[in-house]
């Protein structure tokens, strides 16, 4: 498996040369997860796999219109009618892709992809705070982990609904890279926040110093990363 970032820039006003583009991961350029931009489209993906419908990740949210290739999402969109309820898990052209439900909206249903082929796994999260307990036997041995940076301090943004009490938001980076070290030593950070943007090359240094403290390859994403799965060390090692 081979990936190219598509874009790592998060739901924010700031930009810059190498973060502008909202979220999309192409896998093999074949399929692509989440379409941050319409201009991904170019890109002739087989199918579309959406985390969420924030706008971010899915760009016809703001302007719903016909998009011209199959699109699985957590929900279905009035005006897009391409996009349909991913079943759960799919097999398709090789790939064996697993929805696993993710903390990090009230308004939108929200899932990481867990994708499979040739004994190399990749997972990919969306925005999130957190996968509840019962998943994590499913996120054993995984190769790359691509998550999301909106907040680069600890707890990140999480808030209740006071009227449910349920929470929304963003964990912070810390979290994220404590959770998933315990199932892959290499993570890949995309859909940075407004943090990152100030001194992007101190930034980039605090989030490998992350890495080494936690025992992992921390990554730092920019729009037209690529990665060959075939440079990763082989994830037997982890749970
Ligand atoms: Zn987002
Ligand atoms: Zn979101």
């Amino acid at each position: 498996m081979r990936i190219k970032v598509l874009g790592t820039r998060g739901e924010i006003e700031e930009s810059a040369p190498r973060h502008s583009r909202h979220s999309g991961l192409l896998l093999d350029g074949r399929l692509l997860f989440d379409l941050g931009e319409r201009e991904f489209l170019g890109e002739k993906p087989e199918r579309v796999f959406i985390t969420h419908l924030h706008p971010d990740h899915a760009f016809f949210v703001i302007k719903p219109a016909p998009l011209g290739v199959p699109v699985f999402a957590p929900e279905t969109r009035a005006g897009v009618p391409e996009v349909t309820v991913f079943p759960g898990e799919m097999s398709y052209g090789g790939y064996s892709i697993l929805a696993i439900p993710t903390h990090h909206s009230l308004k939108v249903k929200s899932v990481a992809y867990l994708v499979e082929k040739g004994g190399r796994r990749l997972l990919y999260t969306g925005d999130m705070f957190w996968i509840n307990k019962e998943y994590h036997p499913l996120l054993r041995r995984i190769d790359l982990v691509v998550t999301e940076a909106s907040f680069l301090r600890r707890g990140g943004m999480i808030r209740r609904d006071r009227a449910t009490g349920v929470a929304f938001g963003h964990a912070g980076v810390p979290n994220l890279v404590e959770l998933f070290r315990r199932f892959t030593t290499d993570i890949l950070l995309i859909h940075f926040g407004s943090w990152f943007y100030g001194d992007a090359r101190t930034s980039r240094r605090t989030l490998a110093a992350l890495g080494r403290q936690n025992g992992v390859n921390v990554r730092v994403g920019y729009d037209g990363y690529e990665l060959d799965f075939g440079d990763l060390r082989k994830a037997s090692h982890k749970s």
